[in-house]
């Protein structure tokens, strides 16, 4: 297949690699990787330096106050998840809500029930928000709730949860508040002094770094009071954050070139202007991404106020000539990674609208797909039945 006709070369660095339109790892800009051709030692001043920034940096980012402390942990972003819930959540009298909609949701509370930890679920389906109004009521029904888990944007569809509402709520009850804003933070609005304890991201998802550590921003009475309750050693937070408070290293062995190429991302998201600008800029790509596929005959499992600007959900097409292993082999091969679906009842698939990618990147995905289609010869996009 002939990639140069369909792909455009832009700046990234990506000319022999498709563009990632999934939802972590994703395309970075050639100068975040430019900075991972050099080798840091662990205990350099300079790398002490770097780590020190970010911590600062994203404390920023999130609005917080002096009160909050941000501790990063190697690993991908569940590994955050599971360093909070097993760190902050209570063991013996006490339990979890966790408020799900999708995968991410079920896996919070998965490890919850594997360290141990008394936990109840909200279960929303695949496509639906949960409200204030339900939450609370799960809340004044059962006083031993002490801590609400909820996802900012779930990425198993892409819809983005009222978390600032329910924040306000939740602290009216005197519970501890708990975001997973993995595949949101850093492009939607998000401020920790809204009423949010504890917040987890990654720096694989919208500020643009690569795949190797995570972090937690939580409120540092807490973290003084998680002394010894973590269940792990290596996702011990509170040792985490004593060893990068006595001397700005890591306990064990971090992820250098991550970290640098985070520092990179996180100068190169200031200079496109922030929150703001990056959320503007993924609203934009989503925004033409949804037109083009409408316009094809698409359907997206979404409404317009329920999507987010950051992985669109695609009912998957009834014509028998559609098949995903092909459409996705032959879209990567014109140069774009698309991503399965993971909806529990409906099959689908997936286009993340976040990364180094824009105008130019979203119109050749969608001439690509023009392209397969005719291909493969599909013409009925209506989507298969529930
Ligand atoms: C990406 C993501 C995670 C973390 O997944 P990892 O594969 O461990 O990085 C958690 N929650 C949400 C909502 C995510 O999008």
């Amino acid at each position: 297949m002939d990639r140069a006709s369909t792909r455009y070369n832009g700046p990234e660095g990506q000319e022999d690699m498709p563009y990632l339109l999934t939802p972590g790892p994703l395309t970075t800009s050639r100068s975040v990787k430019a900075t991972m051709l050099a080798d840091w030692g662990s205990r350099d001043v300079e790398f002490r330096k770097v780590v020190a920034d970010i911590r600062k940096g994203l404390l920023a980012m999130a609005g917080c106050d002096a009160s909050y402390e941000c501790v990063i942990m190697q690993g991908s972003g569940t590994f955050a998840i599971e360093a909070a819930l097993g760190c902050f959540c209570p063991a013996g009298a006490g339990r979890t809500l966790v408020v799900a909609n999708g995968a991410y949701g079920d896996r919070a509370a998965r490890i919850l029930e594997r360290i141990g930890r008394h936990v109840s679920k909200i279960d929303k389906g695949d496509s639906a928000a949960p409200t204030v109004e339900e939450v609370a009521a799960a809340l004044d029904a059962d006083a031993a709730i002490t801590h609400v888990w909820m996802i900012h944007c779930e990425t198993t569809s892409g819809i983005v949860n009222p978390i600032q509402d329910m924040a306000k709520m939740v602290k009216g009850r005197k519970r501890v508040f708990m975001v997973d804003a993995m595949s949101s933070f850093g492009a939607l609005p998000l401020d920790m002094m809204d009423g949010l304890d504890v917040m987890v991201s990654s720096s694989n998802k919208c500020i643009e770094g690569v795949p190797g550590f995570s972090y937690v921003l939580v409120k540092r009475d807490m973290l003084e009071g998680s002394k010894g309750r973590c269940h792990s050693v290596v996702l011990d937070l509170y040792e985490q954050w004593k060893g990068l408070e006595a001397n700005g290293q890591f306990r064990f062995t971090p992820p250098t070139h991550a970290l640098v190429a985070f520092h990179q991302a996180m100068r190169e998201h200031a200079e496109e202007g922030g929150v703001a600008a990056r959320g503007e800029r993924y609203r934009r790509n989503a925004q033409q991404l949804i037109k083009g596929m409408r316009d094809m005959g698409f359907t997206t499992l979404l409404s317009d106020n329920q999507a987010g600007p950051i992985i669109q959900t695609f009912l998957t097409p009834r014509d028998p000539n559609f098949d995903f292993e092909h459409f996705y082999e032959a879209l990567r091969s014109r140069g774009f990674a698309i991503y399965p679906g993971k909806l529990t009842r409906r099959p689908s698939f997936r286009i993340g609208t976040i990364g180094k990618v824009d105008d130019r990147v979203m119109a050749g995905v969608l001439k690509a797909i023009r392209d397969v289609l005719a291909e493969m010869k599909v013409t009925d996009l209506s989507p298969l039945e529930a």
